[in-house]
Order: C-alpha cells, then structure tokens, then sequence
C-alpha cells in the first residue's frame, strides 16, 4: 500500500487528509477549458463548465457518463446550488448571475449594479441566509473566446452579494480581479482568490485572501479593505478552490491541487498532468474531490468531506 505518486506530501498533517489506496480518476477528456463544478447529491451527477465551447457538462456518477447539460449555455463559468437545490450559474455571456427554477425555467438573479451591467460573473457561493455572493472580473468581456468582447462598464472587478429580496451590493472592492470564493465551514471568514496577475503582473501575487464576514453575514467585517493573505500560489493561480469540514482550503493551481490548513499552511499538493481551475466535493458521502483541469474532468477520493454549500459541513 502505498500513496498515490500524484500526492505530494509537505506536511504530516496530509497524510490524515488521503486515502493511502486511492488513486486519481481521470473521468472525461474533450473540454477546451473545464471549470465551475457543482454537484447535485439529489441527481448524483456533477455540472461544470467547457466555457470556450457554450456548453455546460453533467457527469452521471452512477453511469460514469458525460453529456451536454445546456448548449448554447451563455459561456457559464462558476455553479453551485442554493439551500433549495437549484442551481446557480455565473454567465460570462449573458453577463449576469442566473439560476434554475424548480420548473426549469431560467431566472435572473443579478445583471446590473448601480445600473450598469456586470463584467462577466465567474464564481457563486451561498451563505445559509440564502445571500448570494459571486465575484466579476472581466474574463468574459475580454475577447470573445469565453463570452462576448466588450468594455466593462463598471470599471471595476468587485465581489457582489444578492441580498434573498433581491438587491446587490459591492463588498469587497479592492481586488483586481477576484475569481473564486468559499466561506469557512462557520462562515466567519469569506476566502477570495486574486487571479489579477493575468492583467497586471506580479503587481498582484496570486493570493487567496481571507476576509472576516461581519456578525449579520451581509458583508466583510471592517469594510471593504480588511483582509489578511491566506496563501500565495507558487505554481500558476488560484482559480476556484473548496472547503472541507475541518476548514481545510482545497484550490486549485497551475501543477495539480493545493490543500491549505485553516492556519494557511500548504499541507501538500495532488498533482495532475494539466492545469486545474476549480474543485467540487461530491458523492453520497461529499468525499470525493471532482476535479475540473483544462481538458478534463478527474476525482480522487479523499478522506475528508466538503461542506454542503450554505448550509454546512456535511
Ligand atoms: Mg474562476
């Protein structure tokens, strides 16, 4: 028995996070860039995103199939659910946070702020009040290759929350193109990742940075500036990245999977063949970590789980 020679072990602590016979699952290949999981435990099946290709995927893991979920799909990046099961969608192209009804239908949750029209949302989290909270950097607007070129009219990359009435504010306005975002497992802390190294080189390292949430839920603790650099990615960017129950940050990054403790410590890495953008747990048991990689979809389980988005650790 002996671990997987993808894991990387950097600290002790990891080897109680893995399995130590369990391999990587490489699932499907075809996608031209694979990100934004989110699984359904009701469906057992996991949506992401091929966004170059307008198309949003469904793995059926009970079969072990992939099809085409929704084409044209409004290049949707970032998914994940609401504390009613539905699904919520970050559209580059449609340029707005929408959501899936029980009875199918498309609905908007957000598309403007201050009436003008958001860049392009790339990542979704709920907070068990029923808050949405996603970011909107400019991925989408800028080329045509993920969404429809455009200039942005916000002239700004923010972190927005949906208010369950309805309205939207601006909550963290200090990033330069903040990207994915997960709260701890109590919710005191909202994890952002900065990707906006991509438009302003080492100007901004690719942190995941750590804001406090305030006691209401409804915005950062100390304003909009007050954070502390959780961790700093030595191989490519964080994209989007998870929470298990133990508070430990699963990201992605350039080489493979980074796993943080909550204390930020890289505990170790699982390393893939292709550059990763996002992670999602899901099985019965929230156990195996899907993860999205370029061109493919791969699992590994883990011995650890996610928490099940705004309500809590599973
Ligand atoms: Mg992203």
């Amino acid at each position: 028995m002996a671990l997987d020679p993808a894991i990387e072990v950097l600290d002790k602590r990891f080897y109680a996070l893995v399995i130590h016979n369990a391999h990587i699952d490489h699932l499907w290949s075809g996608a031209r860039w694979t990100e934004g999981p989110a699984y359904h435990p009701a469906g057992r099946y996991l949506l992401f995103s091929d966004i170059p290709n307008d198309r949003t995927l469904r793995y059926d893991e009970l079969s072990g199939t992939v099809h085409v979920f929704e084409q044209p799909a409004l290049n949707q990046n970032g998914h994940c659910l609401d504390l009613e099961g539905r699904v919520v969608s970050c559209e580059h192209r449609g340029r707005a946070v929408s959501r899936i009804g029980h009875d199918g239908r498309r609905e908007v949750l957000a598309d403007r702020f201050e009436g003008k029209r958001l860049n392009s949302p790339n990542d979704v989290v709920v907070h068990s009040d029923g808050g949405v909270w996603f970011t909107d950097p400019t991925y989408g607007i800028d080329s045509d290759y993920e969404g429809d070129r455009a200039e942005s009219e916000i002239g700004a990359s923010n972190v927005y929350r949906i208010d369950p009435d309805g309205s939207i504010a601006a909550v963290i306005t200090d990033m330069v193109r903040p990207n994915g975002l997960a709260f701890s497992p109590d919710e005191s802390i909202l994890y952002v990742a900065d990707t906006g190294v991509s438009h302003v080189g080492r100007a901004c390292p690719p942190d995941i940075r750590a804001y406090p949430v305030a006691a209401d839920g409804r915005t950062t603790a100390g304003g909009p500036f007050a954070y502390t650099t959780f961790a700093t990615c030595d191989n490519g960017v964080f994209d989007g990245f998870r929470v298990d129950r133990a508070g430990n940050v699963w990201s992605s990054a350039g080489d493979g999977v980074h796993c943080f403790a909550p204390d930020g410590t890289l505990l170790g890495k699982i390393h893939l063949p292709e550059v990763v953008a996002n992670v999602e747990f899901g099985g019965l048991k929230r156990n195996r970590l899907y993860i999205c990689a370029t061109t493919g979809l791969y699992a590994m389980y883990l011995n650890t789980a996610g928490c099940v988005p705004g309500v809590g650790p599973a």
